[in-house]
């Protein structure tokens, strides 16, 4: 298959591009503008194979998209551009909707009318997957309750309900114009080449720096967990396996407190990196300070992820502690992926003067 993966260069984009590359032949076009969440050094395990080819375009842009794939002519498109970032979603929410919401019509509009112009067995095989989460369906208010695939939509931030727009989007063009498309909505991502700015690589790293270690209100908020590749493995046998139309819930069955989550990546730095900690500390987590709580910060998040299992036969490799303990020694021996980030010159990459 030739796949089209949009948002390529970022954290979980980037992550199903070196597992589409080392694990099948697939061949891999990734589209991606570059924002500032997108980092090339994070494709640099792949970039020179021949199977992979990437394209600097934005998905609101009509005419680069309708050149991009005429000119490549792919046989799947695997929808992963947006802004991702809650907390700037409630500052800015502009960009959440334009990328989000016109950029994912943008594409739609772009895929159909190449999906029509295809031959019959090629509009056959044809999938748009669209790659969305779980923060769509909000909050769930009782222990015993978890996401299903038809829980009803409550989005409570820009991000989710940006989101929430372009998962209806894409069901409309599967019934209105008969797009074959996948939706998939999973639960919180963590990992190697995650950016900075999201809580887990935010903790480590100021952890490492000695900084204070900010937990939102308690830190009592409940999110399901997945490691990245276990993500990157159910998209790839979604696409390959499901059957379109239909939208797969994906889960780590990992339920963690913020606050827990917190606490074991001082645990672990205090095995790992005792040397690094300050003198004055008997422990990382002397640095957690509560702040006041993100507005809106829904409660708890838990995935069914029952269905993915039981028709595509996919679960997730890693629990939370074992994921957990790879990600925190993947940050201590790849200083320089996430060095560069800070300082900036990962966005050196993009114009070859890395
Ligand atoms: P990310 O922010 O790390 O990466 C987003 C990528 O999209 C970047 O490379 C960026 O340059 C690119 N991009 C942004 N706007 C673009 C545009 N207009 N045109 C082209 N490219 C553009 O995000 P991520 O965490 O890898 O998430 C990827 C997808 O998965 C998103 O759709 C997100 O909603 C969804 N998702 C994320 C999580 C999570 O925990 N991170 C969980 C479930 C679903």
């Amino acid at each position: 298959m030739k796949i089209l993966i949009t948002g390529g260069a970022g954290f979980i984009g980037s992550a199903l591009i070196r597992h589409t590359i080392k694990n099948s032949d697939h061949q891999v076009i990734n589209v991606d503008s570059l924002t500032y969440a997108g980092n090339l050094d994070s494709l640099a395990s792949i970039e020179a194979d021949p199977r992979y080819t990437f394209e600097q375009a934005d998905i609101c842009d009509a005419e680069a998209i309708k050149d991009i794939l005429d000119k490549h002519a792919p046989s799947a498109i695997m929808h992963l551009a947006a802004e991702s970032h809650v907390d700037r979603s409630i500052d800015a929410p502009g960009q959440f909707i334009q990328t989000n919401i016109v950029g994912t019509y943008t594409l739609l509009h772009a895929a159909r009318q190449y999906w029509s112009a295809l031959c019959p067995e090629a509009r056959s095989v044809f999938r748009f997957h669209h790659i969305s989460t779980d923060e769509v369906y909000g909050d769930l208010e009782r222990p015993e309750d978890l996401f299903t695939e038809t829980t009803p939509y409550a989005p409570s931030s820009p991000y989710s309900a940006s989101k929430a727009s372009s998962d209806h989007l894409v069901r409309a063009w599967s019934r209105t114009y008969g797009l074959p498309i996948l939706i998939t909505n999973c639960s919180n991502n963590y990992g190697p080449y995650h950016f900075p700015e999201k809580l887990i690589p935010h903790m480590i790293l100021s952890a490492l720096a000695g900084k204070q270690l900010p937990v939102y209100g308690d830190g009592s908020q409940v999110r399901d967990w997945l490691y990245v590749d276990d993500h990157a493995r159910a998209l790839l046998e979604v696409l390959t396996e499901g059957k379109p139309g239909e939208t797969y819930n994906i889960g780590g069955n990992n339920e963690k407190r913020n606050l827990e989550v917190v606490e074991t990546i001082c645990d672990l730095l205090d095995q790992l990196a005792p040397t690094e900690r300050s003198p004055a500390l008997t422990s990382y987590r002397e640095l957690i300070t509560f702040v006041e709580d993100r507005p809106g910060h829904d409660k708890r998040y838990a995935i069914d992820a029952g269905k993915i299992h039981q028709e595509l036969g996919w679960e997730p490799i890693e629990t939370f502690e074992s994921g957990i303990r790879k990600t925190v020694e993947w940050y201590l021996e790849n200083r320089s992926w996430w060095q560069r980030v800070i300082s900036g010159d990962y966005r050196l990459t993009r114009l070859g003067e890395s």
